[in-house]
């Protein structure tokens, strides 16, 4: 094997750039040329890539988002775009791909492989919501993200006596939610995944309000509500003047965290060392502490990874 490409697909997440960069130090170490393509399947099909060197990846490690870009690209859908996007792997001679992103990414990555190119998948995603890893690259640089924001709104919230409801992303997943509900002591988290009732948050929100606790967070999943309606719901029912946090694309970006880089540097040289074994059509994850492998199609058909119900168990225990 003398050369290989990389990707970066789909939502973007903070740590993107760190796999990258493993990938291409690890190549170099075992004597393989690295393509970069930019903005992910579209630049595969519209054959847009360069060869990285060291230098392509100086400065970038501690850097979020990914400079190769990303991209959503609908010709992927489509069997001449897959061709395409095969043709242009051939045309560069590389010899295998590594494709760092979310679920649909390892969907476009596992056709590619049907189609003979030796493929592995990294899972990149804020949301963690990618089976069959327990932590999926830029989750734990996102909570920290959350974290900071909701440490300076308890700052103020407790200033003025005010309730925030703070929505986080995470699509059906209420995991970003749930986690940063625990580790910032949030009052409420409402996520997908459990039946809230209104009526019983505004209840408590008051009986916490009449025993002299006047400030309160409530965090909720994009997935269970919009933090609007849930912050007029609560003016509704108990006239508490509610505000409201959008975290929205904040959470994606900013410099990864500890975790997160050395979680990209295990993927990436991972990724590679599979590659020069022959290995394809795997995505990595980390489970127990260790790397492991599994095949695309087992992923894929996975659906979405669940919510620990050892950490629902832990909310409810905390009075979350
Ligand atoms: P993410 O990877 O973050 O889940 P998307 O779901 O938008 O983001 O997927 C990223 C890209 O992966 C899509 O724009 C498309 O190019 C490709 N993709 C998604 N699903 C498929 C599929 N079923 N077949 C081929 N390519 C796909």
């Amino acid at each position: 094997m003398k050369r290989i490409a990389v990707l970066t697909s789909g939502g973007d997440c903070s740590g993107m750039n760190a796999a990258i960069r493993a990938v291409v130090r690890s190549g170099l170490s075992n004597n393989l040329e690295v393509i970069g393509i930019q903005k992910g399947y579209q630049g595969l099909i519209d054959q847009q890539y360069e060869l990285l060197t060291t230098k392509s990846v100086s400065g970038k490690l501690q850097v979020g988002g990914t400079f190769l870009q990303s991209a959503r690209c609908l010709k992927m859908f489509e069997e001449p775009g897959r061709r395409q996007a095969v043709k242009t792997l051939q045309e560069m001679g590389a010899e295998g791909l590594v494709v760092i992103g979310g679920d649909g990414s390892h969907r476009g990555a596992y056709e590619l492989q049907k189609r003979g190119v030796p493929v592995i998948a990294i899972p990149a995603s804020i949301d963690n919501d990618i089976p069959f890893t327990d932590m999926s690259l830029g989750v734990d640089t996102a909570l920290n993200n959350i974290l900071h924001a909701v440490d300076c709104l308890k700052d103020t919230a407790s200033s003025h006596d005010r309730t925030f409801v703070v929505e986080t992303m995470g699509r059906d997943c209420g995991y970003l939610a749930l986690v940063s509900g625990i580790a910032c002591g949030a009052e409420y988290a409402l996520i997908p995944e459990s039946a809230y009732d209104i009526d019983e948050v505004s209840k408590h929100l008051l009986q916490r309000f009449q025993e002299g606790r006047d400030n309160s967070i409530i965090m909720v999943a994009e997935g269970a509500g919009k933090a609007q309606d849930i912050a007029d719901q609560i003016k509704d029912r108990i006239g508490f003047e509610t505000r409201i946090m959008v975290l929205g694309h904040y959470q994606r970006g900013g410099s990864p965290s500890s975790f997160d880089r050395l979680l990209a540097a295990r993927f990436g040289v991972t990724a590679v060392e599979a590659l020069l074994q022959d290995t394809s059509g795997k995505m990595l994850g980390i489970g127990c502490g260790a790397i492991i492998q599994t095949d695309l199609e087992k992923v894929i058909a996975g659906g979405r990874r669940k919510i620990d119900a050892t950490l629902l168990k832990l909310a409810a225990t905390l009075g979350i």
